[in-house]
C-alpha cells in the first residue's frame, strides 16, 4: 500500500521510499536528534550535495515567524490585549525554546520533501 505524502511528511520517514526514517529516536530527547546518512530501506543519501542542510535554515526561519506571530495573537486574546510587553517576550521565549527540536526536525523534513525538486518519490521503493 503506498504511503501517503502527509504520513510520510509527518512521522519524517524518506522522501524518495516514505518508509525509513530520516531520523533515529524522538523529536524530544536529551540526546539531541542524529539523522541516518542514508535511508535504511532505499538507500537514499538524505545530504543531496554538500552543504544541503544550510538551505532548512530558511525553513527554520519561516517556522519560527509563523510561532511567534501566532504566540503572540494568542497571547493577545488569553490575556484580554494586555500592552505588558514581558508577557509576550515571556511566552514567545518558551514556545520559540519548547519548539526548538521540533523546527530543527521538520524544517529538514519540509526542505527535502517540498523543496527540493530533484528528489522525487518513487513507487518502486514503498513497498
Ligand atoms: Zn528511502
Amino acid at each position: 500500500m503506498a504511503t501517503s505524502k502527509f504520513e510520510a511528511v509527518a512521522q519524517a520517514k524518506c522522501p524518495k521510499c516514505r518508509r525509513g526514517k530520516i531520523f533515529l529516536g524522538p523529536v524530544y530527547s536529551f540526546k539531541g536528534q542524529k539523522m541516518n546518512e542514508h535511508c535504511p530501506n532505499c538507500g537514499m543519501k538524505y545530504e543531496v550535495e554538500p552543504g544541503y542542510f544550510y538551505a532548512a535554515m530558511y525553513v527554520s526561519y519561516a517556522l519560527n515567524v509563523a510561532e511567534i506571530v501566532t504566540t503572540a495573537m494568542l497571547t493577545y486574546y488569553l490575556s484580554g490585549g494586555s500592552e505588558n510587553p514581558m508577557l509576550y517576550i515571556g511566552t514567545i521565549f518558551t514556545v520559540i525554546f519548547l519548539l526548538a527540536p521540533f523546527n530543527y526536525r521538520y524544517s529538514r523534513v519540509i526542505l527535502l520533501h517540498w523543496l527540493s525538486p530533484k528528489v522525487k518519490y518513487n513507487s518502486e521503493y514503498d513497498k
